[in-house]
């Protein structure tokens, strides 16, 4: 994948799609990116910059996206 520094449409999507979720492997809370440890322990957080999101994030909101399209499918479904 390209790094996020020059970020195509769909990485944005795809990250724009993950924030809507919190994040399980790092513990991001929704709306907030994910982060990574530093590369020492006395080194800070720093947000994640090769993905859009964990990957385990990217799937959960794609699957949550899916059921909710499928619900709003059956609901105009008289
Ligand atoms: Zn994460």
């Amino acid at each position: 994948m390209t790094p996020m520094r020059n970020p195509s449409f769909d990485q944005m999507q795809t990250r724009q799609l993950a924030l809507t979720v919190a994040c399980r492997y790092c513990h991001a809370p929704a709306g907030e990116p994910c982060t990574v440890p530093g590369r020492t322990p006395a080194e800070p957080r720093r947000p994640l910059e090769n993905f859009p999101a964990h990957h385990c994030r990217t799937n959960h909101a794609t699957r949550l996206r899916r059921l909710q399209q499928a619900d709003q499918q059956r609901n105009e479904t008289p």
